[in-house]
């Protein structure tokens, strides 16, 4: 029987899926199944479902959801948000990152597993459609090995051109996230010439989101994304992970006749009570620590089937401990709870769980770290919310014409030119107009009196500031211009200055 090092972390100084040579290792995971396994299913058709549904709903005339960094056009949840508000846009993505830091102190890499859409398309469409055309892991293994012919071509071929349809489906709608569904409805059904920038922008997407789920695979995972590699400094011995309990698994080795095991002796006795069985416990089984269990050579409840390696997407054992491959899909919980059940042990071997909870049986994820991100996180989204209730519906820019100074257009009085910008940041169109707060001077508009800003766009325009000669000072003046809508509600007011000639 292999006795467990606590202390050999040398499989941290290499990744499953990289031999010695620094080739790729291609994983064959067996097909997952289990409770948490149908539960991962049922989201990710729910995910789908939204992915699929959301760049089709309107509010308003506005997508529900558009992030077109190209024109810096950002629509969430129907409203809109412009260049302007990008301060509303930077506390955002600090709301993000910090709830992004406090969910992963607290639950570890569940993100990766169940949230996150590259692990949903490869394990739940992509790896599905490869196990209903290859069969289960050792059949893709043996086709793999087989020379390439007949039913390996078919089955290849098969294969490959779902995929390449699947991926040409999802750039299709990561395009209209970005540039909008109904753009992306032009591309694909008028001439190629009219589009030409957004068909090969189609066209490379297709090949990439191919080349991810065909070719790269967990490596996105593993080597790629940055958030795999913050995890090492984000959790810490109270974080939820998925764990295997090796002070109830080890020794591990399989089952003989005579086999006796210090776990299941303690299960027998009080069941009800059992959760994990801390050392203490363990001690209470003639043994003073978990060394001298192997001295005693008991034997914990891990048969060393290895199942748990089979279905690992990440080609990882996770009974060595947390490591930055795991991403948390559950997939060895599943494949675990089988074979205790099959043993007759409790399942929740491999269970999600913090290390404390696995030595000392205490789950409590609060500390010092979790308190101040909740702080910080409450903070921000106070203040996200306190500056989006005072966001205007209206920005206006009123600026004097640059290199004209004060004229004497109209009898008695100095007049400036001045050129104003209004953008409307609501989905309805606006008719504005504008007038002087506390000052007996006088608007005049060139053009239109009314000015008419189309929802989500801007209207520009120029008008003349008219004020009696006695009330304008040399220099600059300090003037408050009101901006108003039909019912006569001030919706904008803009400061600006009147320029006055020396006396
Ligand atoms: S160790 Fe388990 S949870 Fe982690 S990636 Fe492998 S199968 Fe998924
Ligand atoms: S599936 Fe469970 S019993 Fe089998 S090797 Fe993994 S931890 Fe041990």
């Amino acid at each position: 029987m292999a006795e467990f090092d606590f202390y050999n972390e040398e499989f941290r100084d290499s990744i499953a899926t990289v031999d010695k040579e620094g080739k790729r290792i291609w994983i064959y995971p067996k097909k997952p199944k289990g409770k948490f396994y149908n539960y991962r299913n049922l989201l990710a058709y729910f995910y789908i479902a939204l992915f699929l549904v959301l760049p089709f709903i309107k509010i308003k005339g506005q997508p529900f959801i558009l992030l077109n960094i190209l024109e810096r056009k950002f629509v969430l949840f129907g409203v809109y948000f412009m260049p302007q508000d990008f301060y509303l846009f930077a506390i955002g993505m600090l709301i993000l990152m910090v709830f992004i830091i406090l969910f992963t102190v607290i639950y570890g890499r569940l993100f990766c597993g169940w949230i996150c859409p590259q692990t949903i398309f490869m394990e739940l469409v992509f790896r599905r459609i490869e196990y209903w055309i290859e069969g289960d892991y050792k059949d893709q293994k043996r086709l793999n090995d087989a020379p390439l012919e007949g039913s390996k071509i078919y089955k290849k071929l098969l294969k490959h051109t779902l995929f390449l349809a699947i991926s040409i489906v999802i750039s299709n709608y990561f395009l209209a996230y970005i540039i909008g569904m109904d753009e992306v409805l032009k591309i694909i059904s008028e001439p190629v010439s009219l589009h030409l920038g957004g068909f090969v922008a189609m066209i490379i997407f297709s090949f990439v989101f191919y080349g991810v789920f065909a070719r790269l695979r967990e490596q996105v995972c593993t080597t790629i994304c940055p958030y795999g590699r913050l995890q090492g400094v984000l959790l810490d011995q109270k974080s939820l992970v998925v764990a295997y309990d090796y002070v109830r698994g080890e020794p591990r080795g399989k089952i003989t006749k005579d086999s006796k095991t210090f776990v299941s002796e303690k299960i027998q006795s009080s069941p009800a009570a059992y959760e994990t069985i801390p050392l203490e416990k363990v001690s209470e089984n003639s043994a003073t620590d978990a060394t001298s269990i192997f001295q005693k050579n008991l034997k914990g409840d891990c048969v060393d089937c290895k199942l748990c390696i089979h279905v690992c997407p990440t080609g990882i054992d996770i009974r060595n401990g947390t490591q930055l491959e795991c991403v948390n899909c559950t997939a060895c919980m599943d494949a675990c709870d089988e074979v205790m059940e099959k043993v007759k042990r409790p399942t929740g071997l491999i269970r999600i769980d913090s290390i404390e909870g696995i030595e000392k049986g205490k789950r409590n994820v609060w500390n010092g770290r979790v308190l101040a991100y909740t702080v910080v996180l409450v903070l921000l989204i106070a203040l996200e919310i306190l500056l989006f209730s005072v966001r205007g519906s209206i920005e206006v820019l009123l600026l004097r014409t640059p290199g004209l100074t004060a004229i004497e257009k109209k009898e008695g009085y100095i007049s400036n030119l001045y050129n104003y910008t209004m953008i409307n940041k609501t989905p309805d169109n606006i008719i504005a107009r504008f007038r002087l707060s506390n000052s007996n001077g006088i608007i005049e508009m060139v053009g239109k009196e009314e000015v008419t800003v189309i929802q989500s766009k801007k209207s520009s325009g120029s008008l003349f500031l008219h004020f009696p000669k006695n009330q304008v000072d040399p220099g600059k003046n300090n003037v408050i211009v009101e901006v108003i809508d039909k019912e006569g509600k001030v919706i904008e007011t803009v400061k600006t200055t009147f320029f006055g000639p020396p006396r």
